[in-house]
């Protein structure tokens, strides 16, 4: 008989023993969930293509009977992961063509992105670089993640134009402090870089990750912004917002970036939801991304016009500053999904950037 007990030695509390103890077999997941006949499937395709893991306290999240919940949804492999879809590609927002150095993207003139990691806690579904985290045969890394830091510092040292870095991944916090500390005092000796910034999902799947010492540690390079990714309100559990004033209490400002998945959050009154609850643990609305047309993921996308009625209906209905900027991200950049920005036309819509390029996008947002 199959055992689907908790092992004795987890400890809920440490976020070391929560990774130690994530959720990597079937066996495992019954615990948690009554899988159905797709799930299983799904993931005994994922052997060999995707990675897929989750940590108990995600996982204890999630409903044991609905495949349709929210946190099920992002975290357990699904069919459609394999199904092919028109246009999608393994980086359509063009981070490789970017790429300087083994770990730096440069794609606008004043910031970079430091790719620190392919590893996360949890392989969300849908992640927007699931060809460089959750594919077990990709990688962005041109060489690979262990090698020497210097060439990436050398390189913004050389542009004195980057005041901004942002820390992204896979996800920076899978790192120990130990591991991070170096990274960021090594920034901090370059004068230009202004402000530091961390990408990281961990609020949301395993806040014991933010631990006092962490935010200290943060605290110390300031000034440090910290984007987060809430898409549900059953992420925002007494947990996440304790990990999220614990950051607070530490001066480090927490965003929030949604990704509009469907079935998942695109409902005006889940959305409402989601942006109002992050407002009372004190996390900014910040960007709600289209989700974009990845490849393993293009199900998740809704139309732009789906997406649009939502911030319709969000304006007036919710304090100001809870509602985020509804943004494309394409091999030009990210760009508002507003009039001023972006047109309908007879194909899809007619988007423009502010350096004047221009793209022709489909209903879903992909750019053609
Ligand atoms: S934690 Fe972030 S980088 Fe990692 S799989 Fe999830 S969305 Fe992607």
């Amino acid at each position: 008989m199959i055992s689907t007990e908790l092992p004795v030695e987890l400890d809920w509390q440490d976020w070391r023993s929560q990774l130690k103890h994530r959720i990597t077999t079937v066996e495992a997941l019954r615990h948690w969930i009554n899988l159905t006949p797709a799930e299983e499937t799904a993931i005994a395709q994922c052997v060999g293509k995707y990675r897929w893991s989750i940590t108990p306290y995600y996982a204890a999240l999630m409903d044991r009977d609905d495949p349709t919940c929210a946190i099920r949804q992002q975290a357990v492999p699904q069919l459609d992961e394999f199904r092919t879809f028109a246009g999608a590609e393994d980086d359509p927002v063009g981070d490789t063509i970017y790429r300087k150095t083994n770990r730096v993207v440069h794609k606008y003139p004043d910031r970079i992105i430091l790719l620190v990691t392919q590893a996360c806690a949890v392989y969300c579904r849908h992640c927007t670089r699931k060809y460089h985290t959750t594919d077990v045969n990709g990688t962005y890394f041109e060489q690979n993640e262990a090698v020497s830091w210097e060439p990436d510092f050398a390189y913004i040292e050389a542009h004195p134009e980057i005041r901004d870095v942002l820390l992204t991944g896979g996800d920076p916090l899978t790192y120990s402090d130990e591991k991070l500390e170096p990274i960021l005092a090594r920034l901090r000796q370059i004068p230009h870089v202004e402000i530091i910034r961390i990408g990281t999902r961990y609020p949301v799947l395993l806040p014991q990750r933010i631990t006092p010492a962490f935010c200290a540690m943060l605290d110390r390079y300031q000034p440090v912004w910290l984007n987060t990714h809430f898409n549900h309100p059953k992420e925002i559990t007494p947990e996440a917002a304790a990990a999220c004033d614990r950051l607070l209490r530490h001066g480090v400002i927490v965003q929030n970036q949604t990704v509009l998945l469907k079935g998942i959050n695109d409902s005006l009154d889940t959305m409402k939801t989601l942006l109002k609850d992050l407002l009372k643990i004190r996390v900014r609305p910040y960007y709600l991304y289209h989700c974009d047309n990845v490849t393993g993921v293009s199900h998740f996308a809704t139309t732009i016009a789906a997406g649009r009625e939502i911030m319709r209906g969000l304006q007036g209905e919710i304090t100001g500053f809870a509602v985020p900027q509804y943004i494309i991200t394409t091999k030009l950049g990210k760009i508002p999904l507003t009039e001023e920005w972006v047109q309908a036309n007879e194909e899809g819509y007619y988007l423009e950037n502010a350096y004047g390029q221009t793209l022709q996008l489909t209903e879903h947002g992909v750019s053609t």
